[in-house]
């Protein structure tokens, strides 16, 4: 991911190095995520809960064991630092998480509300995917060694639960959630035709 072009300036500040404006700007990457990661330790239970598919219930838990993983690995990246591990709210994750929210609210039929929630937390993830792909970039030129290892591992999570989340929908809640619709649509019809044999 080449997302630093804007923040390259020469001189002084563009050095590489823990005083550079890039190593401010991770820094900041850092807190964002940070606060992400930890926003989505309260919002993943209440997604489980709201799942009705065993399996989508099992993804959700799952996940947020590794999340609370992605938190710690990040108390060990500041560590690595030196710094103290500080979250800076993260708008986007709440934005993600408050769509959640809407979607628990709506008034859904099981199967689509599954179906609605893999997709809410497949935008979670990939807003994950992006921030931790854009962090591991900028700390490769900053020559974090430690903090890359340790952001890897949990890209690597996020990835495999973005892939596990669409295997799922693919596989079971998709299939699930159109089936519920043609049953509808079925029923309609049927109206349909008892309003045209009226007609006639
Ligand atoms: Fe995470
Ligand atoms: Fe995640």
């Amino acid at each position: 991911m080449k997302a630093n072009t804007k923040t390259k300036t020469s001189g002084k500040n563009g050095s590489k190095g823990s005083g550079s404006a890039l190593n401010e700007l991770f820094v900041e990457e850092l807190k964002d995520i940070f606060d992400a990661e930890k926003q989505l330790v309260k919002a993943l239970p209440k997604m489980a809960k709201a799942a009705t598919s065993d399996k989508l219930q099992g993804a959700f838990t799952e996940h947020l064991e590794q999340t609370k993983g992605h938190v710690q690995r990040l108390e060990k990246v500041f560590q690595s630092l030196d710094m103290p591990a500080r979250g800076k709210h993260c708008m986007a994750m709440e934005g993600l998480v408050s769509e959640g929210k809407e979607i628990m609210e709506d008034d859904l039929d099981d199967t689509v509300r599954d179906a609605a929630l893999i997709g809410a937390a497949q935008k979670v993830e990939h807003y994950e995917i992006a921030s931790y792909g854009t962090l591991i970039a900028h700390a490769r030129h900053l020559g974090h060694d430690e903090a890359i290892e340790l952001l890897q591992e949990t890209l690597d999570e996020e990835k495999q639960t973005d892939e596990n989340l669409t295997e799922l929908a693919e596989s079971e809640v998709n299939v699930e959630a159109e089936a519920e619709g043609e049953d509808e649509a079925e029923e309609d019809e049927e109206g349909e035709e008892d309003e045209d044999a009226g007609e006639e």
